[in-house]
């Protein structure tokens, strides 16, 4: 069923595709109703993964990981199986609202506070005016009953769930039997496109230095990125073993 080839980093399997042939085969999958879980993974999740096995069973059952981070291409590359290049959730999910939107397709939005739902929305009639919001629900509650039930109900083409990793890996895997539709992990992103949380400017991304910026932005961020050079520590000591 895979349809791409994978390059393993560090126990993850990660497609080996460009964004283009990434989102080709993603809206061939939805015409033809199929039921699809899509992990953008970055060093951070890797690292989570191998402390969390419910976290990797999660992963593993994902029918695509893509490489979400710099940290990933660079991992790659020093095991000697290169990856063309990052394809994040925030730009799949943007090209699939795209998509939506021409085509008129349903989709469910989980995750992120009611305030930045309620603005996501606003965003939505204004740059996505066809496409259907099938249904919507913010990402803090305690029962996930009544909300996989919503999502049921709603029939969606699309599930974007937004509540951060691992919880929306794991709500994926435990629930996406409940509606045919291309579900998929996308972290901060309804932050990003309600207008709350502003993304690195282009030339932060181009040298790849997104990271550096948002740490600027979050100070907070600091802990979570030594991840970083703990993750390319373990990637060049794995890559001396496997010399
Ligand atoms: N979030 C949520 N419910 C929670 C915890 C987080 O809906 O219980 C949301 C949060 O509001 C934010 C997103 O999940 O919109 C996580 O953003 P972050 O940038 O931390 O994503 P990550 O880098 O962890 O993927």
């Amino acid at each position: 069923m895979a349809k791409f080839q994978t390059v393993n980093v560090l126990g993850v399997d990660f497609i080996n595709t460009t964004n283009h042939d990434f989102l080709t085969q993603l809206k061939a999958d939805s015409q033809a109703n199929k039921n699809r879980f899509v992990v953008t993974a970055n060093p951070e999740i890797v690292l989570a993964a191998k402390q969390n096995p419910q976290l990797a069973t999660a992963i593993k059952s994902s029918d695509y990981t893509t490489a979400d981070g710099i940290g990933i291409i660079k991992g790659a590359k020093i095991l000697k199986t290169p990856l063309p290049e990052r394809i994040t959730g925030y730009d799949t999910m943007c090209a699939l609202l795209d998509w939506a939107n021409a085509n008129q397709k349903r989709v469910y939005f989980l995750g992120a506070k009611p305030s930045v739902l309620a603005d996501l929305k606003k965003k939505l009639a204004q740059n996505y005016p066809d496409l259907v919001i099938a249904g919507s629900h913010d990402g803090y509650f305690q029962d996930e009953g009544p909300i996989v039930n919503d999502i049921k109900q709603a029939k969606p083409d699309f599930v974007f769930v937004a509540l951060g990793f691992p919880k929306q890996e794991l709500f994926i895997a435990n629930h996406r039997q409940v509606a045919t539709a291309i579900w998929m992990g996308v972290g901060g992103s309804f932050d990003v496109l309600a207008g709350h949380v502003k993304r690195a400017p282009a030339f932060w991304v181009n040298h790849h230095i997104e990271w550096l910026y948002r740490l600027l932005k979050e100070p907070s961020r600091f802990v979570r990125m030594l991840a970083l050079p703990k993750y390319l520590l373990l990637v060049y000591r794995y890559a001396l073993i496997k010399k």
